[in-house]
């Protein structure tokens, strides 16, 4: 009787072995092949531009508050438009949980997510990303959206003369 079910395994096995070998194979040769991951998989970090080719990134410091293992450092400036942009901008991948709450917390979309898989290095310091590591050429994920044209204030055209904005008026016109 053990004998007759272990013949039975043996063929069982055999049995699978052979449904399988016909099979395309699944595996990916990683890293010269690569699987197109999701739109909101949570890659590597990248800064954004505004469709003008602008820096989206007003160093509002919202992700560096958001971010819970408090790697993302930087220090704001201000343009001669009055545009206020970052001077430096750093995020210590080492510590990076790749969480997604900096690019939850950016009003201007400029910090975002990408689909890249992260490129581990051996050295910690090569973690270290800068700005101009972080910085790409493109708007990223929302190719229409401008924070400046929304809430710009007077730099990327006059006052009230927004998308769904009103003309500013003198409080003082409605004193008696
Ligand atoms: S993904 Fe998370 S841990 Fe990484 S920088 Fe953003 S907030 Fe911080
Ligand atoms: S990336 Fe976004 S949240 Fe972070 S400082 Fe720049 S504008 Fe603010």
């Amino acid at each position: 009787m053990s004998i007759l079910t272990d013949i039975k395994e043996i063929f069982t096995g055999l049995s699978i072995t052979l449904r399988h070998i016909f099979r395309k194979p699944v595996t990916v040769q990683f890293p010269e092949e690569r699987r197109p991951m999701p739109e909101r998989f949570r890659g590597s970090i990248v800064l954004t531009r505004d469709p003008d080719g602008a820096e989206r990134c007003v160093a509002c410091y919202l992700c560096s508050g958001a971010c819970p293992v408090d790697c993302i450092s930087m220090a704001a400036a201000e343009g001669e438009n009055g545009r206020r942009y970052a001077a430096w901008f750093r995020i210590n991948f080492s510590r990076c949980i790749l969480c997604g709450l900096c690019a939850e917390a950016c009003p201007t979309l400029a910090i975002q997510m990408s689909p890249e898989m992260f490129n581990c290095r051996r050295q910690v310091i090569d973690m270290v990303y800068e700005k101009e590591d972080l910085l790409i050429d493109g708007t990223g994920k929302d190719p229409d959206y401008n924070f400046y044209r929304h809430a710009g204030i007077g730099v990327v055209q006059p006052r009230g003369s927004g998308d769904g904005e009103q003309a500013p008026f003198d409080p003082r016109s409605l004193m008696p």
